[in-house]
């Protein structure tokens, strides 16, 4: 299926009443923050929601407008599709809203003006692409280790799609490599296409560091809006095992995401934080234009020689932007009070309508 036409979206967008617009994503992952922001810089609501999940919205009663779905994929079912235009909706995506959606689908099918660069999504879901952005952006991430043979030193070892790291895997050696593998194979954990597609690169032992960033593209500019640290199992119940029981145990480590906690990074470091954002934001406007718009978040680790390594991006609203509801350290310097991402989103809509600019920042 083709890609759909810019001017069509941009069709619908003109049918609007732009003094009547309604945020809406779907009810998940971190929109309770989108909505309340919305709603703070006087936007209707609208939450899109499965059956039996809508307690949060009534209960923080952030929502105004309830869309109920059998399950979260209808969003984009033309009967839902029209209800939102005819709200004249604005969706603002997260990663439950991609993940349900389906990227082919966004990128075919769902006619709803989005906040943000629908193209980008893709480039957060590939592998090679994220690569590519990274790189040409020069900002610094793992080293790659091209075949097990290569491997001196600690690397970590990842095989294809997000699986909340299940399956990665640390070795040290090469043999301790095909050891590895073989074990799993024997497990049935992995399949001979799996060791084909196995990503091999440098293990950064470090700390991790979230970081999250708005780019404004009718600022030209990219913001830091907050940092969060991720609370991931089964890793992080493993390090409070003594390490004679580890072993005792047997467990493998899983990086399944169960939570965030919001944390600062050295202020010398912050040098590092703006240039990433910089030349990220700069690098993916030639390569998916516009490039970034909004929210998006760069996933490191900080080693000891206070190197801030990316490993992983998101190209819209991360999870972890829920540790800063109420603002974080940094999104207050910018505004002098408490500002979520999903508030900032807002803003920006509301300066795209009052500059005359809402296209620019609608795919
Ligand atoms: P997924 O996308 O499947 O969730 P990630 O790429 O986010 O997997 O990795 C899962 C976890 O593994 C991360 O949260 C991080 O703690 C750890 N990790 C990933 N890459 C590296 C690396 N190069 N060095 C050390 N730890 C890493």
């Amino acid at each position: 299926m083709s890609k759909i036409d810019r001017q069509k979206i941009m069709d619908v967008l003109d049918g609007y009443d732009k003094e009547d617009i309604t945020i809406a994503t779907l009810g998940s992952h971190s929109s309770l923050h989108m909505f309340h922001g919305a709603k703070a810089e006087g936007f209707r609501t609208a939450v899109v929601c499965e059956k039996g999940r809508e307690i949060p919205y009534k209960r923080f009663n952030v929502a105004d407008e309830y869309i109920m779905v059998d399950k979260f994929s209808d969003i984009v079912n033309e009967e839902v599709q029209q209800e939102l235009i005819d709200m004249n909706s604005i969706v603002f995506p997260h990663g439950s809203f991609v993940a349900y959606a389906g990227l082919d689908n966004i990128e075919t099918i769902f006619n709803v003006p989005m906040f943000g660069n629908r193209d980008i999504l893709r480039w957060e879901a590939e592998r090679d692409l994220e690569r590519k952005l990274m790189t040409e952006s020069g900002i610094r991430i793992p080293k790659k280790i091209n075949k097990p043979s290569d491997i001196k030193g600690t690397v970590m070892v990842k095989f294809p799609g997000a699986r909340g790291g299940r399956g990665y895997f640390v070795a040290n050696s090469t043999e301790e490599y095909d050891e590895k593998i073989d074990a799993m194979m024997a497990r049935n954990w992995i399949e001979e296409e799996d060791i084909k597609a196995a990503h091999i690169e440098e293990y950064v032992l470090g700390c991790n560091y979230c970081i999250h960033y708005f780019f404004s593209s009718l600022k030209d500019e990219v913001e830091l809006m907050g940092i969060d640290s991720r609370y991931e199992s089964t890793i992080d119940g493993l390090v409070r095992v003594p390490a004679k029981d580890q072993l005792d145990i047997g467990a493998d480590p899983s990086y399944v995401i169960t939570g965030n906690h919001p944390v600062v990074m050295r202020e010398s470091l912050l040098p590092q934080v703006f240039d990433i954002g910089d030349k990220i934001t700069e690098t993916a406007k030639g390569l998916i234009p516009p490039g970034f718009n909004g929210p998006f978040c760069m996933q490191t680790l900080v080693n000891d020689d206070l190197e801030v390594v990316v490993f992983e991006m998101s190209a819209r609203s991360d999870g972890g932007t829920n540790t800063f509801m109420n603002g974080s350290s940094y999104s207050y310097l910018y505004y002098g009070e408490p500002l979520s991402m999903g508030r900032r989103m807002a803003m920006e809509i509301k300066n795209g309508i009052a500059e005359d600019r809402l296209e620019e920042i609608i795919t």
